[in-house]
């Protein structure tokens, strides 16, 4: 290794260990379902974005497997070349139907999308205003656009007001854009999209929403902007095959005007191969699943409503989850990881999330509970809360 890097990565690597930083990465010995084992010890699993169990259905395993029998294990090209199979184009057919817009175009994943997207349509002419706790990939697909980035408060619509006509009044831009997260994933809220559309009207915003954590869970499955009624006025929705759909990829659904153009202009469409045939088939049958029943959907509410009442009626603080994801805010960052490590002792794997990815002093466990889990399972992971909140004086 050349010195300068060997010298930047031990320095770095050190302070990051000192500061107790530094994240080992567990291995998970099972399939990513309600009971995970890991260092050889069972857990109840409130970690992942399964929310509907889909990841291990057998018929969507039964989908993949049928799919690599027909197809192959890979697409061979990239989209526009030779890689859009049949079973792409019936993903994105199924796709528009379960959204309800004109047309879809899907990509390798949700990040990618947001690689992909923000930059097709806006450029250093532009500005797009952006709330301060969007998601990653929103940030670095904005930053790609080199467009210039108007951070808003968290859903404080004044601010978002006050800002948007700053900037149409200046006159300095070609283009507005306005993009949020449907549901926000460290604190289960979701964004205030009637009022964000009525500012994007009166302004001119292109209105961008990346519902990652809401389709499946919201709008009877659909997302957010179906929850809203507010399919009409949202141009841009980005939805994820990873989280509710169980497998992996990432969309955005829209008008097909906006869907041909991403097609000739999006740049890991055009230079990235496509996802595998059994990714696409096995999202396909798990969204015609979700199509055809409510059942996984409603399994789900039941049982992130029963956790959610039960971790307030212990004298948790959940902050302001209105969906699945149930933050439980312990505040100090110390007490907040040793409280996610007793809950492992215990045998429940909830994660604990702290600064910088939350503001400081406000350290939380993130629990996401799924259709998948049982009531006796949510039952012994909150008397494990109970047992571990007690013991460190949380509640
Ligand atoms: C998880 C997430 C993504 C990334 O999706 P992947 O398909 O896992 O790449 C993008 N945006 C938001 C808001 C997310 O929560």
């Amino acid at each position: 290794m050349t010195k300068v890097l060997q010298q930047f990565l031990t320095e770095n690597l050190s302070e990051l260990r000192r500061q107790g930083l530094y994240n080992e990465i567990d291995k998970v010995g099972t399939p990513n379902g309600p009971i995970i084992r890991i260092h050889g010890q069972e857990q109840i699993n409130l970690s992942s974005n399964n929310y509907l169990g889909l990841a291990t259905d057998e018929r969507v395993k039964a989908a993949a497997v049928e799919a690599i029998r027909n197809w192959g294990v890979g697409a061979g090209a990239v989209r526009t070349i030779n890689g859009t199979l049949e079973v792409h184009e019936k993903l994105e057919k199924t796709l528009a139907l379960f959204k309800g817009t004109e047309a879809v175009i899907s990509y390798q994943s949700g990040f990618n999308c947001n690689m992909a997207a923000i930059s097709a349509v806006m450029d250093k002419n532009d500005a797009i205003l952006s709330d301060e706790l969007n998601h990653a990939s929103i940030i670095d697909g904005c930053r790609l656009s080199r467009a210039k980035i108007i951070r808003f408060s968290h859903s404080d619509m004044d601010d978002l007001y006050r800002q948007a006509k700053a900037a149409k009044e200046s006159g300095s831009y070609n283009k507005l854009m306005v993009i949020t997260d449907g549901v926000f994933s460290m604190d289960g809220d979701i964004a205030k999209l009637p009022q964000i559309a009525e500012i994007a009207e009166e302004y001119d915003l292109i209105t961008y929403v990346d519902d990652a954590h809401g389709s499946g869970v919201l709008g009877k499955g659909a997302g957010t902007v179906k929850h809203f009624g507010l399919q009409e006025k949202i141009d841009f929705q980005i939805g994820t095959l990873s989280k509710a759909i169980g497998v992996v990829g990432g969309y955005v659904a829209g008008k097909k005007e906006l869907i041909d153009w991403l097609k000739v202009r999006s740049r890991p469409f055009l230079f990235s191969t496509a996802v595998t045939p059994a990714d696409a088939a096995a999202a396909t049958k798990a969204i015609k699943l979700l199509m055809e029943s409510t059942e996984l959907f409603e399994r789900l509410w039941k049982n992130a409503d029963y956790l959610r009442n039960a971790l307030k009626k212990l004298g948790f603080d959940i902050g302001r989850s209105e969906t699945p994801i149930t933050p439980c805010i312990i505040g100090d960052e110390k007490t907040t990881q040793i409280f996610s490590r007793r809950l492992f002792e215990e045998g429940v794997y909830a994660k604990s999330i702290v600064f910088p990815t939350v503001p400081k002093g406000t350290g939380r466990i993130r629990n996401m509970p799924t259709a998948a889990h049982t009531k006796e399972m949510l039952d012994r992971a909150v008397s494990v809360y109970e047992k571990v909140g007690k013991e460190l004086g949380i509640i």
